[in-house]
């Protein structure tokens, strides 16, 4: 079953993912990740995606649904955390037959709801270990020891390029653009659930998991 994470950029999908993923009961799949590490290691396609990426546009949905499909079907897991996909509404139309040929299920959305102006803080103040990727904050979320990587004890992070509050402007304008076809498209089937995501991140935490409970995913 595919729990899809909802949120604009910042909202706290990316760290709600990886308390999940602790839990060795979720696979977490981030488009923008993948895109990331296909950029770091120079493929055709990280070179095809670099420049888009850095201005906050988007890869064709021809790019994005080959790379989704190639990890959805990788994936053992029974239950799939999908983060930053589907993104436009031609993605959540393709992602359907995908769903179909593959016996998969979307099962829930969980709509990260909060005030853009919290989102500006939240990205400007954001890093992430080199060698793990786990995402910390300059204030809310910092590592135990300064400098070190609570998971994998590495001492080399790394800021995003795309987010510098330039950029920032036109993701969430972006956001924006879809937001309301693709919510409207998962209401209609009954899966979406709002939840608030200005919350500090244990809050937000009680609240996926409680969420997720309700709709029949083992946490
Ligand atoms: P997204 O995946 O939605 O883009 P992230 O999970 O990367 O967002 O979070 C963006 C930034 O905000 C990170 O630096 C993260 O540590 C921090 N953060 C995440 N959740 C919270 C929260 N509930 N309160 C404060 N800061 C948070
Ligand atoms: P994210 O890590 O989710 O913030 O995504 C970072 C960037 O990756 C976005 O600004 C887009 O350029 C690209 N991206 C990630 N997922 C998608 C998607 N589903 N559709 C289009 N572009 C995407």
């Amino acid at each position: 079953m595919i729990v899809v994470l909802f949120g604009p950029p910042g909202s706290g999908k990316g760290t709600q993912a990886q308390y999940l993923v602790k839990s060795g009961k979720y696979i977490h799949i981030s488009t923008g990740e993948l895109l990331r590490e296909e950029i770091n290691r120079a493929t055709v396609l990280g070179k095809q995606v670099k420049d888009i990426m850095e201005r906050g546009d988007f890869p064709s949905d021809e790019i994005i649904m080959k790379l989704i499909e190639k990890h959805l079907l990788e994936s053992k897991s029974e239950q799939i955390i999908l983060d930053g996909f589907p993104r436009t509404l031609n993605q959540v139309l393709e992602f359907e037959k995908i769903i179909d040929k593959n016996q998969l299920k979307i099962g829930l959305v969980i709509d990260f709801k909060i005030d853009f102006e919290m989102l500006v803080d939240r990205v400007s103040g954001r890093y992430s270990c080199k060698n793990c990727g786990t995402v910390y904050h300059d204030v809310y979320n910092k590592p135990q020891k300064t400098g070190i990587c609570d998971i994998c004890h590495g001492d080399s992070f790394e800021r995003r390029v795309d987010d510098q509050p330039e950029v920032l402007k036109n993701r969430i304008q972006k956001y924006l653009c879809s937001t309301e076809a693709i919510k409207n498209y998962y209401a209609d089937k009954g899966v979406v659930v709002s939840i608030d995501a200005s919350n500090n991140r244990e809050e937000v935490r009680e609240s996926v998991n409680k969420t997720l409970a309700q709709f029949g995913f083992d946490i």
